[in-house]
């Protein structure tokens, strides 16, 4: 067994400094920093240009692979098509690809060119589309004929600032600026004079979930690659012979931190599957590519659990060394489901669209607590602020926050400012960036709580934190429970208002295949949560749906579940699964 990174965990914290993170990656010859020569062309530097950096699994058909040099050259002719076409450092460039090559080169070319690059979900329709592309003042857009014919076609006369549209794929191009890229990549430079961006250079632009709202545009600079290398290192246990696989599309920030950029510092084979989640076909990539290491997230989890462990047990996963998720809390049950099915605990970890990388995480090394974030990295301090029962923070005499001492007692999860991969701004809305600090402390707006060993436990997101019958409770414990229930397969809950109590609770959940919903059933799961969590935690009323609505990236929305239950207007929608 490969030896982990990270051995002793308080030794690496307490011995870290930022400038020993720095020195593990290359920097940029004659100074400065870019997130695509530590990704790319440092391995080249070092020799490894023949080794594998991606390997593309298409829907059908074999597996495409693309070393470190290949990847150099293609990015550099991405980067040189877009000064050929008039565009300096500080383009702005959005790609709207399925998970196809062209969507990796075009992030890292962007990113060689000085650029800013903002990978969009392809499944996303052109209202979404329209909203981040003017937001985010958006000048060269790639994508495919038909993307461009069914969604931005008609957007461009409000679209001004596009300048460039380059089409991948066969189709006839047309209007203005739109232009076939194949034929601009194959005249091409393979070789591009360096383009100096430093730590502070604006580099990646990410829209969050929509989880609770209206996504936020939040852009991060190039100095986030010390922080994507170091969290590999530490929370994914990355080594160069890996083969590592994120589940998540670049549209989300874990597909880009995780799914393009650490993995490539690190000098991995990063494996990019075309196709959506299919049990059979995710334990056979596993089998087949030798997965070592698998980022993934609580709801696909969640999937092959509803599949079952003898599903698993058809394959051979002795390949994995790590399984981790992120995205929603994971589930004890889904901790321990991850032994049975894989021989080992998958390892939850926090972190958000804004702080770039993963925060607070299990560890390889670290014993699991079942339902845990786990602990933060080093170099990041965390704490809980107080809030009150309105959701303010708690202020001492000389007004600055308090911090919350007791285990017991939820606060707001808090992050020292700054580290290399905090979000520098949320677009279009600087008072609200403004209103994410206080005291040096960056407020995530999640509520945890903290064990007497410095083990986080997350409470809910501060939006979805149910007061009942003076009492505060996480809607998380709650599911946790409710899905360990065998008949429920997911659970999303919230508070219904009630004239006595404040808030009732109301679960929504999902059964397992096969089961039927009846009266007797929904009561056995409410005496089942009684015995679990007490009364005033438990849920008063039970809903069967078919499905739970969840965003693009597979996370509950409990504010639409809400919305649907009072009859409120749903709000923004944009990041909605359909279907759901
Ligand atoms: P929006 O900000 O638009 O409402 P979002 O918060 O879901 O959407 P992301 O930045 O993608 O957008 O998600 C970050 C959030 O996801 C965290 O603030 C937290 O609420 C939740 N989250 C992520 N990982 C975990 C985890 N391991 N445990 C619990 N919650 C998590
Ligand atoms: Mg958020």
């Amino acid at each position: 067994m490969i030896p982990a990174n990270l051995g002793d965990y308080e030794a690496a914290r307490s011995g870290f400094s930022w400038a020993d993170a720095r020195s593990r990656l290359d920097g940029l010859p004659g100074g400065g920093c870019n997130i695509a020569h530590e990704a790319v062309d440092r391995h080249v530097l070092h020799g490894r240009g023949d080794h594998v950096a991606i390997r593309w699994i298409p829907k059908r058909g074999p597996a495409v692979d693309l070393t470190y040099d290949e990847l150099r050259r293609r990015t550099n002719r991405f980067a040189d098509v877009l000064g050929t076409l008039g565009h300096g450092p500080g383009v702005r460039v959005a790609t709207l690809l399925g998970r196809v090559p062209e969507l990796y080169v075009a992030v890292l070319g962007t990113l060689k060119a000085g650029g800013v690059v903002s990978p969009l979900f392809s499944a996303f329709g052109p209202e979404p589309i329209r909203q981040r592309l003017e937001l985010g003042g958006i000048d060269v857009l790639v994508t495919t004929p038909a993307f461009y014919r069914r969604k931005v076609e008609e957007l461009r006369p409000v679209l001004p600032a596009l300048r460039h549209v380059l089409l991948v794929g066969d189709g006839d191009a047309a209007g203005e600026g739109v232009l076939d890229l194949a034929p601009l990549l194959a005249a091409a430079r393979d070789e591009v004079p360096l383009v100096a961006t430093t730590e502070e250079t604006p580099a990646l632009l990410h829209f969050t979930s929509g989880t609770t709202g209206t996504p936020k545009g939040a852009l991060h600079v190039h100095g986030a690659v010390v922080a994507h290398h170091l969290t590999g290192l530490y929370a994914l246990d990355l080594h160069p012979d890996d083969v590592f696989w994120c589940t998540a599309d670049p549209g989300w920030v874990t597909g880009t931190s995780y799914g393009i950029v650490s993995p490539l510092t690190h000098g991995v084979t990063s494996i990019v599957d075309e196709a959506d989640f299919d049990a059979d076909r995710w334990y056979r990539t596993v089998q087949d590519q030798q997965v070592t290491v698998w980022y993934t997230a609580p709801t696909a989890v969640r999937m092959l659990m509803r599949v079952g462990v003898d599903v698993a047990r058809e394959y051979d996963l002795s390949s994995l060394r790590v399984v981790a998720s992120v995205g929603e809390p994971l589930n004890p049950e889904a901790v321990v489901w991850g032994e049975e099915a894989f021989g080992m605990a998958i390892l939850d970890n926090w972190w958000q669209t804004e702080t770039g990388g993963i925060m607070v995480a299990n560890y390889r090394t670290m014993p699991v607590r079942p339902g845990s974030m786990g602990r933060p990295l080093p170099g990041i301090d965390v704490t809980l602020l107080a809030r009150t029962e309105e959701g303010e923070l708690v202020l001492d005499a000389d007004g600055h926050p308090v911090e919350v001492t007791d285990p017991e007692e939820p606060g707001e999860l808090a992050i020292r400012a700054p580290w290399p991969s905090m979000f520098r701004e949320y677009l279009g809305m600087p008072e609200r960036y403004a209103k994410c600090f206080v005291d040096g402390w960056y407020r995530s707006g999640d509520l945890a709580t903290r064990d007497a060993d410095g083990y986080l436990w997350f409470v809910g997101r501060g939006d979805d934190v149910i007061k009942t019958a003076g009492h505060l409770v996480g809607p998380f414990e709650v599911e946790s429970v409710l899905i360990e229930h065998p008949a429920v397969s997911e659970a999303g809950v919230i508070g219904k208002p009630d004239p006595t109590a404040g808030s009732i609770i109301k679960a929504f959940v999902r059964l397992a295949p096969g089961v039927e919903d009846t009266e007797a059933l929904r009561s056995e799961i409410v005496g089942f949560a009684r015995g679990r969590l007490g009364t005033v935690a438990a849920p008063r009323e039970i809903e069967v749906v078919a499905d739970l609505p969840r965003t693009r990236s597979g996370k509950i929305m409990r504010r639409l579940l809400k919305a649907r239950e009072l009859g409120l207007p749903e709000g923004d929608l944009s990041t909605l699964e359909t279907g759901a």
